[in-house]
């Protein structure tokens, strides 16, 4: 696992709904602000508490293409920078 390039934080959403496609199945999508998770926690990057809330385990927070969180996305920055100095 490398440090510093944010891969390590999935994402998480408090809401989600059910996307079915024909050949693959059913998967999730987030309806509501994704959030970034670091696995063993039970808090967002942005310290909200998140058992409850969906986990797109597979779906890496810096590329996940729907709405995110500020806050997370400013923690993930600055554990970036830390990481470089
Ligand atoms: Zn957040």
């Amino acid at each position: 696992m490398q440090r510093g390039d944010g891969r390590r934080f999935f994402s998480t959403a408090q809401y989600y709904r059910p996307v079915t496609l024909a050949r693959d199945g059913a998967y999730f999508e987030p309806t509501s602000v994704v959030h970034a998770k670091e696995m063993g926690t039970p808090l967002t990057a942005c310290g909200l508490r998140a058992d409850s809330w969906f986990k797109f385990w597979d779906e890496p927070f810096d590329t996940n293409s729907h709405e995110k969180c500020l806050d997370c996305m400013k923690r993930l920055d600055e554990l970036r920078r830390d990481d470089r100095s």
